[in-house]
């Protein structure tokens, strides 16, 4: 059985169809990649996976559980995690600290408590950053470090809950080749060694091409194509949306 399968969803602003009926389906240990243009709808199917947005129709089962209909924290508490951005006001908590917090709220703690248990679980936390290569940074703060290094630690926080699914919205915007190759690889690491499944968007067909097991492809709203990397590429209509050929 396939951990996502998303049929008939649809989403509409007003007039605009931003998504028209997609269906596609994710198994565990597999990186796939949603493509497509701006405005193609790639954010709105994310959003209504994580529950931040609801879907007009269709179904999202999540190991044959429906996702439609559920908030946010209680599609999170299934094992739906998805990467946040670190958010200023986290920015002076030390590397550490961050992903304690994430620990914190993912063992139903009261997280008001969490600076008086400054040491709770920490070696857990240092553990998740060993994960992503980012122990020895453990306490500084995050306000000092190199872009790729917060993006490893935003990987470390969402790891926290242990998720089925990863949902990671241009994990690598802005960054650089090298960053870029090292965030992908390390992403692909931990979803072979924890079974897990990612779903990613990504500018980058060099990205794309070389880190996802499987594609799909959507335009205005709807999905007009899947497979492999190779099979996409070779693609006619996805030919069409990129090169306009
Ligand atoms: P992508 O992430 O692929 O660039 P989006 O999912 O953000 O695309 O947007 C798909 C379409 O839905 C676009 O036409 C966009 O303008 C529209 N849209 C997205 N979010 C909203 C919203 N909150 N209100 C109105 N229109 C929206
Ligand atoms: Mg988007």
């Amino acid at each position: 059985m396939s951990l996502l399968k998303v049929t008939g969803l649809g989403k509409s602003f007003g007039g605009v169809k931003a998504v028209d009926g997609i269906d596609f389906e994710l198994h565990a240990g597999e990186l796939l990649a949603l493509i497509g243009p701006n405005g193609a709808g790639k954010s709105t199917t994310f959003n209504m996976v994580n529950g931040q947005l609801q879907a007009n129709s269709g179904s999202i089962l999540l190991d044959g559980v429906e996702l439609v209909g559920l908030q946010p924290r209680e599609i999170w508490r299934l094992g739906v995690g998805r990467t946040f951005q670190i958010a200023e006001t986290f920015a002076s908590l030390t590397v550490v600290e961050n992903v304690q917090m994430a620990l914190l709220s993912a063992d139903r703690k009261l997280f008001s408590f969490w600076r008086k248990a400054a040491d709770y679980k920490r070696t857990q936390a240092l553990d998740l950053l060993d994960k992503v290569g980012m122990a020895e940074q453990a306490d500084r703060p995050c306000s000092v470090l190199a872009y790729g290094d917060v993006k490893r630690v935003e990987l470390a926080i969402a790891m926290a809950n242990a998720p089925k699914l990863l949902l990671m919205d241009e994990p690598t915007a802005g960054m650089a080749p090298k960053e870029r190759n090292e965030l992908m690889a390390l992403t692909k690491k931990l979803v072979v060694e924890r079974n897990m499944a990612v779903l990613f968007t990504e500018h980058s067909m060099d990205v794309v091409f070389a880190y996802a097991d499987r594609m799909i492809v959507l335009a205005r709203g709807r999905l007009i194509a899947q497979g492999r990397p190779e099979e996409i590429r070779a693609h006619p209509k996805v030919q069409e949306v990129y090169f306009g050929s």
